[in-house]
């Protein structure tokens, strides 16, 4: 189980880190990386839906999602 879930993150190292959102860079999405201001941060964690204490470590958040946190 851990082996597969290392090989997914090896295999799609650049996918959207957002609740429900499958975008990747292989399908021409612009990823970003969180913001390293920390209340701007938590917004966008919040607004990911993975819960408070989720933390996104190195992932990204392609351009759609991010434009929905932009929005809050
Ligand atoms: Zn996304």
């Amino acid at each position: 189980m851990i082996f597969r879930i290392l090989q997914v993150a090896f295999t799609m190292p650049s996918s959207c880190s957002a609740y429900n959102c499958f975008n990747t860079s292989a399908q021409g999405y612009a990823l970003v990386r969180y913001p390293h201001d920390e209340t701007l941060k938590r917004k966008w964690i919040a607004a990911v839906g993975r819960g408070k204490n989720w933390s996104p470590g190195c992932q990204r958040l392609c351009e759609v999602s991010s434009n929905v946190q932009y929005a809050l």
